[in-house]
Order: C-alpha cells, then structure tokens, then sequence
C-alpha cells in the first residue's frame, strides 16, 4: 500500500514534473493571433543578431556583399516555407544563433533589447495570424532599418536601406487565408536604433492605385519591357478577373493586343527593335465588377547610341527633297551653319535623290519621311513640326512654309542648346562630339499670328529663328510673315477730299450737320459699303501677301448719329454692333475670291465694348485694344483691369477671331524701369484662352535702349509660340547666357525692382519717375548691384550688354535727382553709354523727349 502510494506520489510527481515542463514549452511556442483592424502583431519568433558586413564601397562586386540574402534557414524549409521552434539554432558562416520567443509588452518590437545592440546585423522574426475569412489585407510595416517579408511564403516587400522607424511607412497588399498565416520579417541593423512594428488595416483599392497604379510597365536593361505590380501575385489572382492591354508604338501604329486571365506581371511580348517610345493602353477588369482604365508610356528596344559627329568629323549628311521649299532650304543651311560652329564638322546639304552611303538628317516633309513615319503630308501653311529619329536617321519636318524651319531651329536649341538671343548675340555651345538614342519632339503654336513689337525682334533672321511671324505691315523674312495691312482706314479708303463735296451724306451726322473733320463715316449708307468693298478688294488684289486688311474707324470719335446707324447702334447697346454690321457685309463680299483672308475692324474707344448679339463673321478679326490697363497685374486680378476682361471675353463669346493690340512698355519712359515681367504669361495666356489667332505686343518699335528690350523681345518671342512655357526658366537661362557671370547680379537686380510691386501699386502706359513705386534707397541699392555686375563681366563684350542694362537705372537717377546725378557722374555715364550704343528714344515721343531730358539735366545746378 505504501509502495504503491509512493508510487502513485511518484507517478503524480512525474506527471506534475511533466506538466510542469510541458506548461514551460507550451509558453515558449507561439499562439497564432487573430487579425484584428489596427491590433499590434505583439508576439513573435526571434532569431538573431546574424552579423553582415557594410561593403567598402559601391565598387564590391560580390553578388551578395553584406551577406543579407543568403537564406539562413535553409536547413529549416528554406525563408520562403520556414519550420520554426523555440531553441532550434539558425547557423551561419561564424556561428549559430537560437529562436526565442518574445511578446512585447509595447506595438513596438525593440530589437535592441531583445536580441543586441551590435551592427551591422541582421535578425529573422516570424508570427502566425489567425484571419476568418481568406481576403486582401494591408499589412502595415514599420521598420529600422530596412529588410524583406514573406507572407505564407509570398516575398511582397523588399527595401534594404537605412531608415527610422515609422507607424504604417509600407502599406502592401497581401492576402490572408482562412485559418493560419505565416509571416516572417528578415530586418537588418546598420546602426543605431533597431527594431519594427506590424499591424494589419482594412484593404482599400483605391488608396493603394491612387499612389502606385495596380499595375505598370517597366524596362530593364535588356530592353525588354514587363508589366509589374506593388501587389503580389496572390493579391493580384484575387482581385483581377481579367485584363486588356493594348500597346501602340510612338507612330500609333498596333504591336501588341492581348487578354490576360492569370499572369498579370511579367514579360510582355512585343518585339522591339530599335529604342523608341510606346503606349500600352490597360484596361482590368476586377473580380468585383469594377473595371480599372491605365495609360503607360515606356520605352523599348535595343539601346544604341549614334554619333551625330565626333572630333570635328561627322558620317551625316543633311538632305533636302528636290521639291523643297525656301526656307526649308535656308533651315538646312542653319542647321549646316551651326552644326559647323558647334563641332567643327561641316555636313554636306545635299539633294535627297542623291546617292549617300552614311547617315543622314532629312528636312522637311518627303516621301522619305513618309516611308519611315507613316505621316501625312502636313499642310504647306501647318506651323507645327516633329523632329524624330528612325535609326540612324533624324527626321525633322512639318509644313514647307515655315513648320521644318522652326522644327530645325527647336532640334538646334532643344538639343544641343544653341541660342539667338539677339539679332548680333548668338550663344553656341562648343561640342567635342554629340550622341543619341532617340528623339521625338513635336511643337504646334499657341497664338497663330505673333507680333513681337519690339525693334529688337524686327530683324527678319532673328524673327524667324526665333518663331515670331507677324507684323505690322509687310516685311521680307526666311518662311515669310502674316501681316496685318493697315489702321484707322476709313479716310484712307474714303478720302474726304474725294467724296465730300459732292456726297456729305457718306460722312457722320454730328448734330444734324454731315462733317468730316474728326469724323466717321456713315455706315448704313449703301454707297459707302460699296465703295469701301470695291477698294478693299482692290487693296487685296493688288497687295495679296497680308492676311488681314483693316475696315476700321479713324483715330478719334465722332460715329455717325444719322437715324439708321443709331438704331442699330441701340439694338446691339454699342457703337461696336454698327461697326460689326457694316463689316460683316464687307467680309462677306471678299469671302468667295479671298477664302483664306481676313477683314480686320478694331475694339477700341468707343467701339471697345461688344455688341450684344451680332457675331463677327468667321473671316472678320476683332483688334481689341488694352491700352487702358493697369500692368503690375494681371488682367484676371487688378480690379482695374475688371472691365476690359469682361468686354474680352464678351467678344470672345461671339467673335471666332480676335487680334490682340496689347501693350508691354512704358510710353512715356521706353527706357524707365518698368516692372510688368509679371504679368506676360498671364496675360497671353488669358488672350488664347478667348480665342486671339493674333497678338501684338506693342513695345518700344524705335530703335535699341527701351528697358531690358533684349530680354523682352526674347521672352516674348516664347511666350507667343508657347503660352506655357517655364518664364522662370527663360529667364535664367538669358540672364546667365546673354550677361554671363555679370547675370547674377542683373537678376537680382530684376528681382529687386518686381519686388516693388504689391497689390496696390497699378502702373500704366505712362508710369513716371516720381511714381511711389521708386524710391532713392531703390536707386542707390539698384546702382549697386550694377556696379557688381560690372566688375564681374567676363569680357568687353558682356561688359557692354551689362552697362546696356544699367541705362534705366541710371535714367531713373537723373530724372528724379539731376543735380546729384549730374555732379557724381551719373548723368556722364548715360551719355556715354547712350551715345555709344546709338539710343535715341527714350519715350515714344524721341527727339523733342531726349532734347528735353538733357536740357534738364545740363541746366541742372
Ligand atoms: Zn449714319
Ligand atoms: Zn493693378
């Protein structure tokens, strides 16, 4: 009995023992947790520190230099199937470590704590979740540093690099089975703090595509494109049913057109030959019945590099079709020109059916072109342009009439960086040797007619480098101009002294009394409408190289008050309605021998508001006039500018056609400073916006010396052809090309004087020295920094253009302190630099101006 109660106490001890032991290990293995929204995964397997070795530099060229991804638990399944238990040993190359269990009493795992302090190591960590239902998840991750996860065997997240410890930094897609999950976090450790957090959040598509896109293309080096994904292949099986991609080459041309129900990464096969551009077009259908649309342009094909030249010789020819336009011709010749000053190499021009063994760039449009793009022919008068490769090949072309000229001109600036700052500054970087892999440019103008009316732009080769194609009146220039004939020319067509005498009735009714002087004419007259329609149509026979002739009222006021032209002056509520009438019948009359013309009449003064209802005809212009407004602001925010914004865009809603007769300069002073850079782009913009064909920017026209004339005309020649364009960026990139170093103190300088203006500050066509926006502190400051830019100048050259710059400063001094600026010299030096560079207008007004202002100043005691 005793033996067997010892035995029993015995047999209950053991089993106590045994419990005793199992309860130990069965604490040590980890309980699967459930997957709760927003719950810290707080219980995990660790095994670690594993150390790694940083490499020297970025030169190791061992595959696997730190040793982060040999996978250490190969004996034991292997990262991606990994059996795991408490106190089995993890070896590697120096050593072994063992699993250990840790619950963390914080959302944070502290790796410093519960494995080492030690670095660089790396150390595995692996949990199990419970999920109640098999769906995508986010698994968030918050690491320090960085590492890779595995979940249920998946690798869905990899980014080795140093970093701090964020809550939710990765949200990745993942999805979770009903029942157990697996997941284990390899981490390393390359200095100070260690350790990671996990939780999972509620799945959303939409977050997640927003940032990444479900699925995209990318290209290796191989060339060889493939679609990728941020989900992982099991998230992307659950959520896509199906997907659509369709791929168009940078022709538009199909390649590839396929559906996909598994497989939604990896390669695509397309056969790229040489490097261009495509567009897949995706469409993915989800298994919830969404559809997802994505557009990718990536680029494809085997990587070569041409040489356009090298060491001052070059394979290339440039070749011309034998039906080539003039200035197709001449741009063939630019490009030969400075493609010589840039390398040294001089490329033959020659005719295209001419035997050529080498390389070769094509201008203009030719069935050459057309064999190896597909494109049509564009229209002789189409502006826009396409520099493209084909191989070895550079095509640049777009219609003969001026689009291969500016596409040559682009390729030249675009490209290699060549610049016509002014008719006599061009800026040519010097090149050992050019290569390429691809091009494909194309450009199409943002305002049809641009008139950049400043002396400096007048020179027909600068114009035409430069993309400026209007005019006033007619000039000779490389790809030609559209003018605009005349203003003001009711007398000039009906000369009083002609008709008067004997037809008083033709003119206005002022009062009951038929006048003339300082007079209209009047328009419900038939006899007017017909001699006006003959004699323009004379006009455009004999002189048919403008696009717009001008019907419009003379340079005062005084519209006719006859009975007929007030009554449809008060149906339309405007003078301008009569006007619009009356040249809608002329316009109508020229349409049939002139179809591609136009009738210009003006909106300005009297006749500036629009009509109420009668539209311009579609081949009548409407010249609207911004003389009245203020140029500090822009016409969408000054509050004086309200007015004429809305009679634009009252005109915009019933004119097909406006021409812009805008205003950029100061009358009163050309050579003043004036701080209107600010509004330019606004303002163009606001005009294409209401449907301008043309604007003008009228400017000091005289002669050199308005203010920063030559930066104007540039950036004005921009912003015309793209209303968009980076401002900013032109500016700069003038400031340094065209002032050299001396350019760092002239923007400054720029900055300084548009740093004058604030909200209430409006300045007009006539601002004046005294004007609250100057200052003798900003005198003094602005004398300044011209100064430093002078003493920077890199050359003689420079140094002029920087003195140039200064000359409003120096005006600005003299008119607002003579004797001060008479007797420090100041005065001297405007003379000296004026004489020099032959500036005469220093107003509109010229020589009774400048005779005045130097009156003034050598009176001055
Ligand atoms: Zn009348
Ligand atoms: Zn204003």
């Amino acid at each position: 009995m005793l033996n067997n109660f010892k035995m029993a106490r015995r047999f209950f001890l053991i089993i106590y023992i045994a419990s005793f032991i199992c309860g130990i290990t069965y604490s040590q293995q980890l309980l699967p947790q459930p997957v709760i929204p927003g719950q810290w995964i707080k219980s995990w397997m660790l095994c670690g520190p594993i150390p790694l070795q940083i490499p020297v530099d970025a030169s190791d060229s061992r595959e696997d230099p730190t040793g982060f991804n040999t996978d250490y638990l190969l004996k034991a399944g292997g990262e991606k199937n990994p059996k795991i238990k408490a106190g089995d040993a993890v070896r590697y190359p120096k050593g072994s470590v063992k699993w250990k269990l840790f619950n963390s009493p914080d959302s944070i795992i502290d790796l410093d704590k519960a494995i080492s302090q030690d670095d660089p190591v790396l150390a595995y960590a692996y949990s199990e979740v419970q999920a109640e239902e098999t769906r995508i998840w986010f698994i968030s991750l918050g690491t320090n540093d960085g590492g890779r996860l595995w979940v249920n065997g998946t690798n869905v997240w990899d980014n080795q690099q140093p970093r701090g410890l964020l809550i939710d930094d990765d949200l990745i897609p993942v999805l979770l089975n009903k029942g157990n999950n697996t997941l284990l976090l390899k981490i390393e450790e390359r200095g100070n703090r260690w350790g990671f957090c996990v939780r999972f959040l509620p799945f959303s598509l939409n977050a997640l595509d927003e940032k990444d896109g479900l699925l995209t293309i990318t290209t290796g080096l191989d060339g060889e494109p493939k679609i990728v994904s941020g989900f992982s292949t099991p998230v992307l099986q659950q959520l896509i049913q199906s997907l659509d991609i369709e791929i168009v080459n940078h022709q538009k041309q199909p390649v590839l057109n396929e559906q996909r129900t598994t497989d939604f990464t990896g390669k695509i096969n397309l056969k790229p030959g040489d490097y261009e551009s495509y567009n897949a077009s995706m469409d993915i259908h989800l298994k919830n019945g969404d559809k997802m649309h994505r557009e990718v342009s990536f680029f494809a094909g085997k990587l070569i590099d041409y040489t356009l030249f090298s060491n001052r010789t070059s394979e290339y020819r440039i070749a011309l079709s034998s039906q080539a336009s003039e200035s197709e011709r001449w741009a063939a010749s630019e490009l030969q020109h400075w493609i010589k000053i840039m390398s040294g190499a001089e490329l033959p021009v020659q005719d295209l059916e001419q035997q050529y063994t080498g390389n070769q760039i094509i201008v203009g449009y030719n069935d050459f072109v057309k064999g190896k793009t597909g494109a049509a022919a564009p229209a002789h008068q189409d502006e826009s342009f396409r520099y493209c490769n084909s191989g070895p090949d550079i095509l640049i072309y777009g219609g003969k009439m001026r689009g291969t000229m500016y596409g040559v001109m682009s390729f030249l600036e675009n490209e290699f960086g060549c610049r016509w700052y002014t008719p006599s500054v061009s800026v040519i970087p010097q090149k050992k040797d050019f290569s390429f892999r691809w091009f494909d440019h194309s450009e199409k103008p943002g305002v049809r007619v641009r008139n950049d009316f400043y002396f400096e732009a007048f020179d027909p080769v600068w114009a035409a480098r430069n993309k400026v194609n209007g005019s006033m009146n007619f000039r000779q220039q490389p790809g030609g101009v559209e003018s605009y004939w005349a203003v003001h020319t009711f007398y000039p067509l009906m000369p009083p002294e002609e008709f008067y005498d004997k037809h008083p009735e033709y003119y206005s009714l002022i009062d009951g009394k038929r006048i003339y002087q300082e007079a209209q004419l009047c328009l419900t007259n038939p006899d007017v409408l017909g001699i006006i329609t003959e004699r323009i149509k004379n006009r455009m026979r004999e002189s048919p190289e403008y696009l717009i002739y001008d019907v419009s009222q003379n340079d005062w006021h005084n519209p006719c008050q006859c009975e007929k032209c007030q009554a449809i002056v008060s149906r339309e509520g405007s003078e301008s309605g009569l006007i619009i009438w009356f040249v809608n019948q002329v316009a109508e009359s020229i349409e049939k021998e002139f179809p591609d013309k136009f009738i210009g009449t003006l909106a300005y003064q009297y006749t500036r508001t629009a009509p109420k209802e009668i539209r311009p005809r579609n081949n009548v212009v409407v010249r609207l006039c911004s003389i009245e407004c203020c140029f500090a602001h822009d016409f969408k925010s000054c509050p004086e500018n309200s007015s004429f914004l809305t009679d634009l865009r009252n005109w915009s809603a019933l004119a097909p056609h406006l021409y812009i007769w805008d205003y950029v300069v100061n009358f009163s002073h050309y050579i003043m400073p004036y701080p209107n850079f600010n509004v330019l782009q606004s303002n163009i913009q606001t005009f294409r916006e209401n449907n301008s064909i043309g604007i003008m920017e009228q400017a000091s026209y005289q002669g050199r010396g308005g203010e920063f004339s030559e930066l104007r005309a540039y950036l004005i020649s921009r912003l015309l052809w793209n209303p968009d364009c980076d401002v900013e960026k032109v500016i700069n990139d003038f400031m340094y090309g065209y002032y050299g170093r001396s350019g760092k103190f002239i923007r400054q300088y720029f900055d300084l004087l548009h740093g004058r203006i604030n909200p209430e500050t409006h300045i007009h066509l006539g601002l004046s020295p005294d004007d609250k926006i100057f200052s003798d502190d900003f005198v003094s400051e602005s004398c300044q920094l011209f100064e430093e830019a002078a003493k920077v100048a890199d050359n003689e050259d420079i140094l002029r253009r920087v003195e140039m710059a200064s000359l409003p400063v120096l005006y600005l001094k003299c008119k607002r302190t003579p004797v001060l600026a008479k007797y420090d010299g100041t005065y001297a030096k405007f003379c000296t630099i004026a004489d020099r560079e032959g500036v005469l207008f220093y107003a509109e007004a010229g020589e009774p101006h400048r005779i005045l202002f130097h009156k003034i100043l050598e009176s001055s005691k």
